[in-house]
């Protein structure tokens, strides 16, 4: 219980940080406040889970750091309901903040061991994740189509497959939204491209961020 209590104050304070650094969207700073993310970090680096930065996960990768994934999250306009495809499950943080804001979530992870850890994990917690070991940069097509992808690590380019697995816009639903980090292995342009018809996309480019290489196709490597 006291524990609970420690890691909740050291929570609001990572959500105060990420206000005081340009983070406005209310919902995404309350999934933010609800995920544990000390239960995402290797037991080593549990201290510095609420810290605003990237940590080691092991097999070369990294959990992104909370200012990121609140970044990306804000610009996918999550609803409740909808449809979330993430690409690089990692730690699954991000899945479960995306849970947290009520969409259905599925996500691809290309290592196998990281796969089967964090789903474990998520199901652990309660998360509902639809995961799936593979190569993200294919999406997944059988799931299609999405209000929202996410990808969560560094692309050369944007993978072709992806755009084609938006949701289109009609009567009822707008079009689904891409967040990709598009850049070269020292840094990416944060981008969001936006179905607007039924070939057509609105893009648009942030800042940028350092995320560990996409593999596959469309990736760096
Ligand atoms: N969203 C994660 C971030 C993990 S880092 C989190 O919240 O912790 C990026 C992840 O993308 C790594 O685990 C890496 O193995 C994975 N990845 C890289 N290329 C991929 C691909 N083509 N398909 C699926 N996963 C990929």
């Amino acid at each position: 219980m006291k524990e609970n209590a420690r890691y909740q104050r050291r929570r609001a304070g990572l959500v105060a940080e990420l206000q005081q650094k340009g983070i406005t969207d209310e919902r995404v700073l309350n999934a933010i406040a609800a995920v544990p993310r000390h239960r995402f970090v290797e037991d080593a680096f549990v201290n510095r889970a609420y810290n605003d930065e990237a940590l080691p996960i092991g097999l070369n990768q990294t959990i992104s750091q909370p200012y990121t994934v609140a970044f990306q999250t804000q610009l996918l306009d999550v609803q409740p309901g909808d449809r979330i495809l993430e690409i690089g499950t990692g730690s699954g943080f991000q899945a479960a903040v995306l849970c947290e804001l009520g969409a259905r979530v599925f996500s691809i992870e290309r290592h196998r061991a990281l796969y089967t850890r964090t789903k474990a994990l998520l199901h652990t917690l309660g998360y509902r994740v639809q995961t799936r070991c593979g190569d993200g940069t294919l999406g997944w097509p059988s799931y299609a189509p999405f209000d929202g992808i996410i990808v969560t690590a560094g692309a050369a380019d944007v993978p072709p497959a992806l755009p084609d697995q938006l949701r289109r816009p009609d009567d009822n639903h707008r079009g689904g939204s891409l967040v990709i980090p598009v850049g070269n292995k020292k840094g990416q342009y944060m981008n969001c491209l936006t179905c607007t018809g039924p070939d057509t996309f609105a893009r648009e480019t942030f800042q940028s961020f350092r995320f560990v290489p996409l593999v596959g196709e469309g990736g760096m490597e």
